[in-house]
């Protein structure tokens, strides 16, 4: 099933053409993303049964909006990638290293974003969307806790990121439209291996970033269990899973978004997410 948010009604998508869930259902199913998140099975089998005739509107990849507008939580992990971790000078984590981009940060995935005072870098993430309540969950299960994949963005601003001594990375990590998100869920059944995907960045249509999920030091599976060995997820809680090499501050000389740049972040079997960027107004 793949589901996005299209005019801020929940919708199961299908190609270029859209069910809206309330409607589909005859009121049985809500509007919000969110609820249907709490009763994701429930979501999942009738949108098996929905016949193609329900899928009535036509989609239009701008006028969606984030997936899950409203995580309670948000974690996001650092040098998960060996490649990124050799960038940036250190050696591979022997723990995932977790960090929160605070909620207010996730928007949609078609958005402008005003480029705050600094250095703004890029960061395409696969996003794992929780499905259910989950506490001290085993890898082997972690998947079931897994409702759906979507593509995000992990914009980080570095000068807030690396302020201090220790740094504190959430901050710089949660200026406004910083966390984006989507262009829809989609859950790992219909992908062939949700364990190994083609991801890339493209910055003004030049490719930055380009892995596949499988070098992820810390698979899926295993964040999960690691991540609710201490504490409870919830559903629509969000997990980005670390980035690729490539980002702007690695490179020689160091690049950072400026106006008018056009970012893509895409991920096989998913979609991809755009996102403008503009001055910040003085
Ligand atoms: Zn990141």
């Amino acid at each position: 099933m793949r589901l996005g948010v299209l005019d801020g009604h929940a919708v199961v998508v299908s190609g270029d053409w859209a069910a809206n869930v309330q409607w589909a259902s005859q009121g049985r199913l809500p509007s919000d993303p969110m609820a249907l998140l709490d009763d994701w099975s429930r979501t999942r089998d009738w949108a098996a049964g929905l016949p193609g005739e329900a899928y009535d509107i036509p989609v239009d990849p701008i006028a969606l909006s984030a997936p899950v507008p409203r995580p309670r939580q948000v974690f996001a992990v650092a040098l998960n990638y060996p490649p990124h971790a050799a960038e940036a000078g250190f050696a591979p984590p022997e723990e995932p290293l977790v960090f929160t981009k605070f909620p207010a940060c996730v928007t949609g995935p078609h958005t402008s974003v005003a480029l705050p005072e600094g250095k703004v870098d890029w960061e395409v993430e696969l996003v794992a969307v929780i499905g259910r309540e989950t506490s001290r969950v085993g890898e082997d299960r972690a998947w079931e806790a897994v409702a759906a994949l979507t593509v995000g963005q992990d914009l980080s601003e570095r000068v807030t990121q690396l302020r201090g001594k220790p740094a504190q990375f959430s901050l710089g990590k949660s200026f406004p439209g910083f966390g984006p998100i989507g262009p829809v869920l989609v859950t790992p059944d219909e992908l062939d291996d949700p364990d190994d995907l083609e991801i890339a960045a493209l910055l003004n249509g030049e490719t930055v970033q380009h892995d596949r999920t499988k070098s992820m030091i810390f698979p899926v599976p295993e964040l999960i269990a690691r991540l609710s060995a201490v504490l409870p997820l919830f559903p629509g809680d969000l997990v980005f899973t670390g980035t690729p090499a490539g980002v702007g501050n690695r490179m020689n000389p160091p690049r950072y978004l400026t106006d008018g740049d056009e970012l893509i972040s895409r991920i096989e079997g998913i979609g991809e997410i755009r996102q403008y960027f503009t001055a910040a107004c003085p």
